[in-house]
């Protein structure tokens, strides 16, 4: 029976693991691959760790370069379907910056990624359901960076810090913009993504370091039976997993990377403890994982996209995150 616990537990988190192609400058640099997909489609990826060794990871999906957004998003829809139906839904991606964290969830105008593609699907799942339900949707976009809470759909700058406190409405005083359409939705992700780069010099080295957090808030009411229920759906673009080079341990760099590792860690706890049925589960060691306290664990189900490069020069960084996504599966 406790196996059987521990088997249900742990399928509530799924984990896919997904590859980004070398890119042109790595294959003209002459890297080679250190990836062996022969068996992605039973889940396991190999890394070669040597002349002749290679370890294997098994996971719930193996995402070769070759596949595009849609089939990844293939996988994760019913998930998404899951909101609809009242559950508490959280999807990331994690790993090294450069290996595809954004291309994931954000994609590009033309490779469009799983938030938009998310979205996208609630609004046409509401349209199939509306002669049993109505369902009102609202957006949030923040940042956590060095564990404080940017608003990035806020007009004014940030007079007072943001605080967490659970419920639904879960930090008081964020803007919650009600969407309509896909279009409208696609407007506030704009803005999110405009406000971003505002105090940075360097958006993508940036948002390389904090973690952006989409929140949508679902309402539904069944017209037949009257019932409502309220359900919430994370999209998170971590901040990148790599550890710092020792040169530069030093400054606003060393705290960042700090919080950076902080709240990574805080993250694997959390599901490993919510995997091993832990008595506690250490919500409270970090932003993070306070703002996703209702959404991972309970019934809520829980995403993640270990993001990996191919490329010999990554290999110690591929390595750790392939860990850290093994631990929490
Ligand atoms: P991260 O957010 O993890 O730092 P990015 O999403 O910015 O990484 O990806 C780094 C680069 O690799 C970008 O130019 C991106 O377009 C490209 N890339 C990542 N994943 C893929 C993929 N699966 N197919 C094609 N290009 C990709
Ligand atoms: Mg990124």
């Amino acid at each position: 029976k406790l196996h059987n616990q521990i088997q249900e537990a742990k399928g509530k988190i799924r984990v896919f693991c997904r590859c980004r192609p070398l890119s042109d400058d790595e294959a003209s640099a002459g890297h080679t691959t250190i990836v062996d997909f022969s068996a992605a489609k039973d889940g396991d990826i190999g890394i070669l760790t040597g002349s002749s060794m290679k370890k294997i990871f098994k996971f719930d999906r193996v995402y070769t370069p070759k596949d595009d957004q849609v089939s990844v998003f293939a996988d994760a829809s019913p998930v998404v379907t899951s909101v609809l139906d009242g559950y508490n839904v959280c999807i990331f991606a994690y790993g090294q910056t450069g290996t595809g964290k954004t291309f994931t969830m954000e994609g590009t105008g033309q490779n469009r990624g799983v938030n938009y593609r998310t979205l996208e699907q609630l609004f046409k799942l509401i349209e199939e359901r509306k002669e049993i339900s109505t369902f009102s949707i609202s957006v949030s976009v923040l940042e956590v960076y060095n564990e404080q809470i940017r608003d990035l759909l806020a007009t004014e700058p940030a007079s007072k810090r943001l605080g967490i406190r659970q419920g639904f409405h879960h930090v008081p005083g964020i803007v919650e913009a009600k969407v309509e359409n896909i279009k409208e939705v696609w407007n506030v992700l704009q803005a999110g993504n405009n406000a971003r780069a505002i105090g940075s010099n360097n958006v993508n080295e940036h948002s390389s370091r904090s973690h952006c957090m989409l929140c949508i808030l679902v309402k539904a009411k069944n017209l037949i039976t009257g019932e409502c229920t309220k359900s919430k759906l994370w999209l998170v673009d971590l901040a990148g997993s790599e550890r710092l080079a020792k040169t530069e341990v030093q400054g606003d760099r060393l705290k960042e990377a700090q919080n950076i590792n902080r709240s990574l860690s805080a993250l694997g706890d959390v599901i490993s403890a919510l995997a091993n049925k832990s008595s506690h589960i250490p919500y409270r060691n970090s932003k993070l994982t306070h703002l996703l306290q209702d959404s991972l664990g309970g019934d809520s189900k829980t995403l993640m996209f270990v993001q990996i490069s191919p490329s010999e020069q990554d290999l110690g960084e591929t390595l750790s995150s392939l860990n850290f996504a093994s631990r929490v599966r």
